[in-house]
């Protein structure tokens, strides 16, 4: 890994309490247990750290409704009798449960995300983290997806009051809907998204045609994926585009959601990625030098989480932290490996994006964009950039490597602890 970077570090020690509910995948105590190899491996002496203000519910104004802010202030489990039709009306029920001390909880992952900003705005930090952000699915005036308040969108507006143009990247197994939606009519912000698509996979958005509207044409990029995807399959695509978007648009700032759902055995991921392909894409991502923030996100087998984030916090100080995993309160809960290393599956998880799908793939991206525009040109600062030529040579270079075999075999951790 090349060259230090000042990093910043958000962390509210309240986060782990928080309790979705009996048998809900989200547990935000992964984020405590995250925090807990970030000190244990030393890392914090080597970064700020920061325990952020909270927002308040005149910050979540900037994206949200005021009318759906102030229900997320006032429902409690207590009153949520009496509240029905709201939560109807704002889709908090089942995946968005009303739990206690939800309104704190969307006050602390939102106030963290945009502190991060604004440290990176302030340029005092060139890479801010906010493993307790990400929550990309909620929407301006309901909860979806796990997300009620949408820490990224504000975050990225916060980014927009110094950057001319910021890039957000997804590698979640969901699609990053709540946000390619907010900014789906502005070229200020481009969205990439990479997401398990198909079957019915939740939300059921993000297919390769969807690239935005009006002056926002273009500026969503969508690379839909079937199950089992490897690092070198994922690698092969993550790559030479985020290298060609890069190159066209030019951002100000990143910003990486690190849903790590999208590893080896999570609970609702369907994806075949080691935490070790995992943190390549943000390795990538901060080899290219521009100010960056790292979110959390997806990600419901708590102790490849925690290891995920602590791994990729090591990642951006330009650290390969030791395999061994240091004694933490939650230690037990990583046997028989005790290894810092995620693993991909070696068997019995087959990689169905074929080479077959990826040119399907490219046809549909071709297919797509001829349709949806009549001069199929991609409009930058820069010129005029043809807009599929682009997407096919990213594609193109992909192909040739998608044969490759799994990663070799490692010692599987499949203790959920939860
Ligand atoms: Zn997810």
């Amino acid at each position: 890994m090349s060259g230090k970077r000042k990093v910043s570090y958000f962390y509210d020690p309240d986060i782990g309490q928080f309790y979705y509910g009996q048998g809900h995948p989200m547990k935000p105590h992964r984020v405590a247990m995250a925090h807990s190899l970030v000190l244990q491996y030393g890392l914090h002496t080597q970064m700020e750290m920061f325990r952020p203000r909270r927002a308040e519910a005149e910050d979540m104004h900037q994206f949200h409704t005021e009318d759906y802010v102030s229900f997320l202030r006032t429902v409690t489990p207590d009153n949520v009798g009496a509240h029905q039709a709201a939560l109807r009306e704002y889709n908090m029920y089942e995946d968005c449960p009303v739990f206690s001390g939800l309104w704190e909880y969307c006050r602390i992952s939102a106030g963290g995300s945009i502190a991060a900003a604004a440290q990176l705005n302030a340029g005092a930090s060139d890479i801010a983290i906010n493993w307790a952000g990400g929550l990309h699915h909620a929407k301006k005036f309901e909860a979806s997806g796990f997300c009620y308040v949408n820490d990224i969108v504000l975050a990225i507006l916060e980014l927009l009051k110094y950057h001319s143009r910021v890039l957000y990247v997804d590698i979640d197994v969901h699609h990053g809907d709540g946000v390619e939606e907010a900014f789906l009519t502005t070229d200020r912000v481009m969205t990439l998204s990479f997401h398990k698509f198909g079957d019915g996979f939740f939300p059921g958005t993000g297919d390769v045609v969807n690239v935005g509207h009006g002056q926002g044409k273009y500026y969503a990029l969508n690379v839909p994926l079937r199950d089992g995807i490897t690092d070198e399959t994922y690698q092969a695509l993550f790559r030479p585009i985020l290298a060609k978007v890069m190159e066209v648009y030019r951002p100000e700032a990143v910003v990486l959601q690190c849903g790590s759902d999208s590893l080896a055995g999570d609970r609702l991921g369907v994806f075949n990625l080691s935490s070790a392909g995992h943190a390549a894409c943000v390795e990538y991502v901060r080899s290219l030098g521009v100010p960056l923030l790292l979110l959390g996100g997806g990600g419901y087998k708590i102790v490849n989480v925690s290891r995920c984030w602590a791994k990729e916090t090591g990642v951006a100080l330009g650290l390969d932290l030791p395999e061994a995993l240091p004694p933490t309160e939650y230690y037990e809960y990583y046997a028989p490996a005790y290894q810092l290393t995620v693993p991909a599956k070696s068997e019995g998880f087959p990689n169905k994006n074929t080479p077959e799908h990826l040119q399907a793939l490219q046809e549909q991206a071709t297919r797509g964009s001829s349709r949806s525009d009549g001069d199929g040109n991609w409009m930058m600062d820069g010129g005029l950039q043809g807009e599929h030529s682009w997407r096919d040579e990213a594609l193109a270079h992909a192909r040739p490597q998608m044969g490759m075999r799994p990663a070799p075999h490692a010692a599987d951790v499949d203790v959920d602890a939860s």
